[in-house]
């Protein structure tokens, strides 16, 4: 139903013909399940296709899609019209009623004034919809059904619970395969399947949605990563700090968190004693402390304070997605304190290290949006002039460097403009990985400062800078960048050694012992199982080099390894340690096949 549900009335035919797909659902549900209630079917953009809500009045499972698939088919084949009336309000309330369709009876008391009632017909079938639709059934020629779901009638969860059928459809049936074979290969890259499948982390009811653990493997990815961005970060002149998770409600009622970005923080902590403490959502009111503790000189300045810090923000339920949204996580986060002079330079300091965590991580596909205030909502602070001030030197910065960006009108956060690095994940779903964001308010509203040359108290810049986003995020990822097959650097277990009988255990240890003293992280296989079984293992959990050890090896003093890529070397210990190492410390990425 089109426009009279909550969706809008769509001119794009492909969107039309998604629409007119679940008027057909809807014809053959009626048909296979007398006395259904059907709700609202509109086509989505996310994922590409449509869905109908039902009350069947019991359960229906997966296993009846191709049934009621089967039905359309056979719908489609008859070539019924898609015919359109308007209808006096009371002989539409009729048919409906005659038909029992109490959310549509419903919808027509809300949303439709006057007297005119738009209704569609395919055979039996009647909706009531706006329109436009395809010309008969026999123009919807490629449909997939997909999957059910529940969902409440009108959002409402103290309303009915309904049953959501989704689908896509496809002006062809070669698209429809295309798009189909594409959602299988992105399923088996999906984050959530890897980091179960690979052990890397876990989400618990018991813990909280939202709330993943790290397991040992993940965390040692993590740790990789950390180690990275803190070193790059340090020699590019930051300074690493560490600052408590919590912090009193005042710092976020001066920074202006607490009035303006309310909805997703987590209520305030009360004490008897009547403190009140705030799991923090940002990091930079305690980054503004750190540079408050001393009198600033323009000599101090740029000051760029860093840490790897941790936040709160309390998302929806229905958002949460694995590691990708999350109600706790670290940003790689940075505050820049600095002249008006020194702005422009810091801003491109921040996108060129954004682009060389980008070069080494195997980010080879990402676009720069600039975000602009939100007019609409009125949240913002300080002065047009500021804002257009902020937004032109991004804006310069980008074009100095020779990127390419769009606009995302009212996308800025409330202090001040942003370039947002949006990436995609395997489903080709965008997301922002860092920013870099301008602030002219928040060194006013905590009235920051610093001694200029002539002697004179002037008021810093601020930068706030997420250069590798956050760590949660970005292993998200590169779960999906590389399904699971991290560069040697990233992997938890880079070295898997495989003796091949008992009596080659002794040597597979020393071999093992002499990596692990170049800080190798090595594994020796000793199970009693066959040797393609163990190296079958390894390649499943995409350890980057299989050694196996046999007489040969012994006596040779030799290592026989493979990589991912079915590459093979064979060549001396003390060889085989130096060309990892150089693989590992270089951060090479893994030969592609
Ligand atoms: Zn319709
Ligand atoms: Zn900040």
């Amino acid at each position: 139903m089109a426009g009279y549900g909550d969706h809008e009335v769509s001119d794009d035919p492909l969107q039309i013909l998604r629409h007119s797909t679940a008027h057909l659902l809807a014809a053959a549900v009626t048909e296979l399940y007398p006395g259904v209630k059907y709700a609202i079917g509109p086509a989505i953009k996310e994922p590409p296709g449509f869905y109908y809500d039902f009350d069947f009045g019991k359960q229906v499972s997966d296993a009846e899609l191709p049934a009621i698939e089967s039905r359309m088919r056979r719908l489609a084949n008859a070539d019924i019209p898609y015919v359109h009336e308007v209808l006096p309000r009371e002989q539409a309330i009729e048919e409906f009623r005659k038909r029992g369709q109490d959310y549509k009876l419903e919808l027509i008391a809300d949303k439709v004034s006057g007297d005119g009632v738009s209704v569609y017909r395919t055979g039996d079938f009647l909706d009531l919809c706006l329109g436009p639709h395809v010309r008969s059934t026999r123009d919807i020629k490629a449909f997939k059904l997909q999957r059910i779901s529940g969902a409440y009638w009108r959002g409402d969860e103290k309303r009915p619970q309904l049953t959501r059928i989704y689908g896509t459809a496809w002006q062809t049936q070669r698209e429809l395969d295309d798009y189909l074979k594409f959602l299988e290969e992105a399923e088996k890259r999906d984050h959530k399947k890897l980091g179960k499948d690979l052990k890397l982390f876990t989400v618990d009811d018991r813990v909280g949605p939202g709330l993943p653990l790290w397991l040992p493997d993940g965390a040692t990815i993590r740790r990789e990563l950390e180690r990275f961005i803190v070193d790059e970060e340090l020699m590019r002149g930051y300074l690493h700090v560490r600052t408590p998770d919590v912090a009193r409600l005042d710092l976020y009622r001066q920074s202006g968190h607490a009035q303006l970005y309310a909805e997703y923080m987590y209520p305030p902590m009360r004490f008897e004693d009547g403190e009140e403490l705030e799991l923090r959502p940002v990091n930079c009111p305690h980054h503004i402390v750190v540079y408050q503790t001393e009198l600033r000189s323009y000599r101090d300045l740029p000051l760029r304070i860093a840490e790897i810090g941790n936040n709160w923000r309390y998302e929806r339920s229905g958002t949460l997605a694995g590691m990708n949204r999350v109600r706790a996580f670290a940003l790689n986060d940075a505050h820049i304190f600095c002249t008006p002079e020194q702005l422009m330079d810091e801003v491109k300091g921040a996108i060129d290290l954004a682009l060389y965590f980008s070069k080494v991580l195997g980010i080879d596909e990402f676009s720069y949006r600039l975000s602009t205030r939100d007019d609409v909502k009125d949240k913002w602070l300080g002065t047009e002039e500021q804002w257009e001030e902020a937004q032109a030197a991004l804006a310069e910065a980008l074009e100095s460097m020779g990127q390419t960006y769009e606009v995302g009108k009212g996308e800025a956060a409330f202090y001040g403009p942003k370039i947002d690095f949006q990436v995609r994940d395997a489903h080709r779903r965008e997301f922002t990985n860092s920013t870099v964001q301008v602030d002219f308010q928040l060194p006013q509203r905590f009235e920051l400062e610093y001694v200029a040359e002539d002697g004179a108290r002037k008021r810093p810049v601020m930068v706030h800078r997420g250069a590798a986003g956050s760590m949660e995020r970005l292993f998200s990822y590169l779960i999906e960048r590389y399904a699971g097959a991290f560069p040697t650097w990233l992997h938890p277990t880079q070295v898997v050694v495989t003796p091949i009988a008992d009596a080659h255990n002794e040597y597979a240890q020393e071999v093992a012992a002499r990596l692990r003293a170049s800080r190798v992280r090595v594994e020796v296989d000793r199970r009693s199982e066959r040797l393609d079984r163990k190296i079958r293992d390894a390649k499943l959990k995409k350890v980057p080099y299989v050694a196996v050890v046999g007489g040969k090896e012994v006596e040779s003093g030799h290592v026989n390894a493979q990589n991912r890529a079915g590459e093979k070397v064979d060549m001396a210990l003390e060889s085989f340690v130096e060309m990892l190492t150089a693989e590992i410390a270089e951060r090479r990425r893994p030969p592609q096949r």
